[in-house]
Formats: C-alpha cells, structure tokens, sequence
C-alpha cells in the first residue's frame, strides 16, 4: 500500500507544500533573527511582559535545549524557549516567545479549540503509527473490520490536526496583538513578526492538508475490498 506510487502522487501536492513551508520556516527565521527588535527586549522578557499583561502570574519560563524546540508545557505551567529565543533580542527571537506565550494565555483563558485538542492529544498520539499498521495488517490479511479500526483511529489524527490549526493561528495572533500594545515591537515592525509566524502557520496547514489526503486514500482503498 505505502508503496503503491498512487499514493505518493496523491499525497504529492500536500508533502511538497509542507517541504516549501519547512524552508519558509528555516529562511524567515534565519532573517529576522538578524533584525533586532528596536525596543532591545529579550524573546524571555518579551513572553514574561505578555504573561504579566494579561494576568497569568503562575506560568515560568525557561531555557530549553534544541534549535526551535520552544514549546508551552501546559502539565508543568511553564515556557521552555531555545537559548536563541530565551535570550535573542531579534523580531523572530519576541515572535516566537509571544507565540509560545500566547498558548499559555490560551490555556489560562481555557480557549476552547485549546481544550478539545488536548483531550484528543492521547488517542491522536497513539494514532498515526498504529493506524497505518492496523490498516496494513487489515488489507493483507484480509480483515476488513480491522483495517476499518486503523481508518477510525487514524481519523483522530485528522480531527487533532484540524483543531490545531485555530489553536496556532489564535496564538500567533495573541502574540502580535499583544507584542504591540506591550510596546515590545512597534507597529512597523509587526508585519516582520508576522512573516515568521505565517511562515510557520503554514507548516501546520501543510500537515493538515497531508493528514486529510491520507484518510481519504485509506478510506478509498479499504472501501475497495469486499474480500
Ligand atoms: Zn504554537
């Protein structure tokens, strides 16, 4: 099945969107981050002036390690932001920072596309793997029923990609929102933030778009067989 080429064609045009926004991503961020944000904030401070601002008085911030590996942890109430971030005083080093504490701010205000997607995360999590082999043990063995079990789960993951995209897009827009009434970033600036931050909205359409290609080609091919 993976290795039938219709199935690469059909998911072509989703895989090479996704490729281009990964280099999107890559050359947006390597840009701003030479472009210093005039107000001289560092990406912490500028997460701690947005959390402060709008109350959310128990959530910490600290260093992660990796490059880009800035997250919210929603368990532990604490931004974990990659050196560059944490300290970096560019537009794409407050972009990111606002953004990630901008799923904080969502999490506080309990954002209700934020809610669902975490009460999907741990079926979706066991989803994308398992589901392919239950839908690939179902075709050869010729257990319809089982195949159908893969789809079902796999059509979790659909459903967490798609409440994930007004949750990042909401984030993003809390954080530029947010990054000029703080006076972090000047309304100039804004639109250089937003090239990172559309840039790498766009890795999560691409993810969507691939996700729901997928469930219709495995839909269609386990409807096909009546065996
Ligand atoms: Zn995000």
């Amino acid at each position: 099945m993976l290795f039938n080429p219709m199935y690469w064609i059909f998911l072509g045009p989703a895989l090479l969107l996704g490729i281009w926004a990964q280099i999107k991503v890559k050359s947006a961020y390597a840009q701003m981050s030479r472009v210093p944000a005039r107000s001289g904030v560092t990406g912490a401070q500028a997460a701690a002036r947005l959390l402060r601002d709008a109350g959310c008085t128990d959530v910490g911030i600290e260093v992660s390690h990796g490059w880009l590996s800035d997250h919210y942890d929603p368990r532990h109430k604490v931004l974990r932001l990659s050196r560059e971030v944490y300290a970096g005083r560019s537009i794409a080093a407050v972009g990111i920072a606002a953004h990630e504490a901008g799923h904080a701010i969502q999490d506080a205000r309990r954002y209700a596309p934020l809610v669902v997607r975490n009460a999907i995360v741990p079926v979706a999590g066991l989803g994308s793997n398992l589901a392919i082999v239950l839908i690939v043990l179902g075709v050869i063995l010729a257990i319809t029923q089982l195949a159908w079990v893969g789809v079902i789960l796999f059509a979790s993951v659909v459903a967490f990609q798609l409440v994930n995209l007004p949750v990042e897009f909401d984030a993003s827009r809390r954080a530029r929102d947010e990054l000029v009434r703080t006076g972090v970033v000047s309304v100039q600036e804004d639109a250089a933030v937003a090239k990172v931050l559309n840039a790498a909205a766009l890795t999560y359409v691409a993810a969507t778009l691939t996700a729901i290609l997928q469930l219709i080609y495995f839909i269609s091919l386990v409807s096909g067989r009546r065996d």
